[in-house]
């Protein structure tokens, strides 16, 4: 169809937290999308990748879940139901290994389907209102948790965690935030008073600097990667810092390929440095931060040749940095998850806030903090209060003043303990606390760590209801699923990594008797004797704006079609606030508090049993679990298989070739799949995404986790690889 015979609908790409504005251009004739297109949001300037410009099918896919499904077989322990999953089982009854040669990879539904039958609406939501009542009537708020999802609206994310704080008087609710960035988000409030970024990606533009670490920005947020190697074009130096070699290190001035694990080993030694050479903003320090002489006391334990020593960087390469860092009058610092998924991942992220602080870079144009957040609405849901501890915009659920607005404000008592995080629910599950869960959008079957336990925790569950568009790993250990929407079909606001809050509008109905996930959670609500009567996602939005400082003058009508950033004066005649920190910090003193950190080694070294470093991450076709791209037919046929990338030299004394079949072993598990030799890996490191279910990386994973911020330790384990 030409163009002018198209519709065009303006949303917010569902993948990414760099949230580029796209337009879709709907063939309401023939039915389904044309062709997508970037629109001009100052965070995508008109530009999409891969992701972005095809991913989008999924959403018509013939697996699409159309009706409530409700459990028929008993048995018990529960799931999983499908038989390659089933077969390999070696530890409780479940899978120890996972096969990478069954192609394909997603739930075999004509094997897990006969073990449900169809419901209507209103069975299967009061079973759910029934069971999880009946739970909570029993065990109390400690008997009920509930994961709800980044995929989500504001609206949604505000709703869900109303419904388990409300209704089961439960703060135990929490979403994959714990999995991405709950470190850097700790170290954030701790140091600066605020978990949100101080700046945009796009402000790299003003800096003399750049500091990328952790993230290899081309393959999970590649727009926003394109604005960093845009940057370098036009003069900003960049300090790329991973133990991969991403492609940002083709765009960088300096590369630092650190040993996994020893990021504070490495920006202590920098910052002793900074401040052995006088490169400090002394000014800077007196007047904004507290706690320097600490910080200063424990990074002189780390001169460079130390620091070099455990990151295998060499000591000129490190001065060379605190020079060049030092010396920069704008410098900016970017990280990812490899900064955050690590037992140290809030220590990680404290040196990064000391790095900028004791420099004066935070605060003015080209300077500041900004985790790369990693789902499009990590951030909106985070403000949302999708999080055990705070309630929306990050007002402490412990905290008897806010405590005392939300039961005003919701007409109801509220529970003054805080919750438990994902990763504490699973224990919890584990230890016959937590009994009951609804599950909106979640996948931990795939996404936690060490997954035999989670799957064991999902089976001993006495009941679980999932709310997905799919048939998930975790559906699979379901006694309710309910179909819900994909972003296609519904209107909504999402919050992506600058605080940049974006209206995402509705381009088909739901499939089936599928429904929008706001109003299956009010629903349900309602059951639960809740008296929720939203009309819209626009009258959710009207209740939580006054709860939440941050998003103050933003409404649905003054968004536009790009978006406002928050804090917003005057929405109707700025687009918001680029630049926070100019003059005070949030934290109660107004200043920033530097917290100096010992470097501490990984929990669990390579050894000659497990000589080898298992990182884990995503490629840039895939997302996640793989439950959305693994059904995009451009995506999947782009990346359709699990690969292991290997260093040439250590693929050389494994007698491993490109695409060879490896067996990769942890004390946890096993997993075969093909090898891709890679000169971006370095000897003694191997990479495996964790898209794939018939390899799933995280059967291999260890479930330590930070003792701050509670994030799993993703990044670093020990495994051995063999041929297969
Ligand atoms: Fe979507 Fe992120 Fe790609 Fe933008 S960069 S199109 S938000 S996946």
């Amino acid at each position: 169809q030409p163009r002018a015979q198209l519709d065009a609908v303006d949303t917010v790409c569902p993948y990414c937290g760099v949230g580029c504005a796209l337009t879709y251009y709907v063939d309401r004739v023939r039915g389904g999308i044309s062709f997508a297109e970037g629109r001009d949001q100052p965070g995508n300037k008109g530009r999409l990748c891969v992701k972005g410009r095809y991913g989008w099918d999924y959403a018509a896919s013939p697996q699409r879940l159309t009706t409530p499904l409700i459990r028929v077989d008993s048995a018990y322990p529960k799931g999983p139901l499908s038989a390659d999953v089933r077969a390999d089982s070696q530890l409780d009854g479940f899978a120890k290994r996972g096969r990478g040669r069954r192609p394909g990879g997603l739930v075999p539904y004509e094997e897990v389907l006969p073990h449900f039958r169809e419901a209507t609406w209103d069975e299967a939501l009061d079973l759910v209102a029934e069971r999880l009542g009946g739970i909570y009537a029993e065990s109390g708020s400690a008997g009920i948790a509930g994961f709800g999802s980044a995929k989500c609206s504001n609206e949604e994310a505000y709703l869900f965690q109303k419904l388990i704080r409300t209704a089961f008087r439960s703060n135990n609710v929490d979403h994959c935030t714990r999995l991405c960035h709950a470190s850097s988000v700790a170290a954030l409030f701790e140091g600066v008073g605020s978990g949100a970024v101080s700046t945009t990606y796009g402000d790299i533009a003003n800096a003399d600097v750049a500091i990328i670490t952790g993230s290899n920005a081309t393959a999970n947020h590649p727009v926003a990667s394109s604005f960093f190697k845009q940057a370098r074009r036009n003069g900003t130096k960049i300090i790329y810092v991973d133990p991969r070699a991403g492609t940002v290190a083709d765009h960088a001035d300096i590369f630092c390929q650190l040993k996994p694990g020893t990021d504070v080993a490495l920006y202590n030694g920098i910052m002793h440095e900074v401040i052995r050479l006088g490169l400090v903003d002394r000014d800077f320090i007196a007047e904004r931060t507290t706690n320097y002489e600490r910080l200063a006391e424990t990074v002189a334990a780390y001169p460079p040749e130390l620091a070099a020593q455990i990151t295998g960087i060499d000591a000129e390469t490190i001065r060379e940095v605190a020079r060049v860092w030092g010396g920069a009058g704008a410098g900016v610092i970017y990280w990812g998850m490899g900064i955050s998924q690590h037992t140290t991942g809030t220590d990680n992220a404290r040196c990064l806030i000391a790095m900028c602080s004791i420099t004066g870079n935070v605060g003015r144009p080209g300077t500041g903090l900004h985790p790369l957040r990693g789902q499009n609405n990590v951030q909106g849901a985070s403000d949302a209060g999708l999080i055990p501890m705070f309630y929306p915009n990050y007002q402490p659920a412990g905290d008897e003043k806010s405590r005392v607005l939300f039961e005003e404000a919701w007409g109801t008592d509220l529970n003054p303990e805080n919750g438990l995080t994902v990763t504490e629910i699973i224990a919890s599950v584990l230890d016959g606390g937590v009994r009951g869960m609804y599950m909106l959008g979640e996948n931990p079957f795939m996404s936690d760590p060490n997954i035999n336990k989670v799957r064991k925790a999902l089976s001993q569950m006495d009941f679980l209801v999932v709310q997905d568009i799919f048939l998930t790993e975790t559906a699979e250990f379901a006694d309710v699923i309910l179909p819900a929407s994909s972003y296609l079909e519904k209107d909504g606001t999402y919050t992506n990594t600058d605080r940049r809050v974006q209206l995402g509008h509705k381009v088909f109905d739901p499939p089936g008797a599928a429904r929008v996930d706001w109003e299956i959670v009010q629903d349900l609500a309602q059951r639960l004797g809740l008296d929720w009567d939203y009309a819209s996602p626009r009258e959710v939005f009207e209740e939580m704006v006054p709860l939440m400082p941050d998003y103050a003058n933003l409404d649905y009508d003054n968004l536009g079609s790009t978006g406002k950033l928050y804090p917003n004066p005057d929405p109707d005649g700025s687009d918001g606030t680029v630049v926070l920190f100019d003059e005070r910090f949030n934290t109660a003193d107004g200043l920033a508090h530097l917290v100096p950190a010992e470097w501490l080694p990984g929990k669990e070294l390579p050894s000659e049993e497990y000589p080898l470093v298992l990182n884990t991450g995503r490629l840039l076709e895939h997302w996640h679990t793989g439950s959305m791209t693994r059904r995009s037919f451009a995506l999947d046929s782009i990346a359709p298989r699990a690969e292991a990338y290997v260093s040439p030299e250590d693929a050389a004394e494994l007698g491993l070739a490109d695409g060879d079949f490896a067996r990769v072993e942890s004390r946890r598990g096993e997993i075969v799949l093909n090898v891709k030799v890679s000169h971006r890996e370095v000897k003694g490191n191997i990479f495996i995404p964790f898209h794939f279910r018939e390899a799933a990386a995280n059967l291999l994973t260890i479930d330590e986790i930070d003792p701050t911020g509670k994030i799993p330790e993703f990044k670093f384990c020990a495994v051995r690889m063999a041929p297969a």
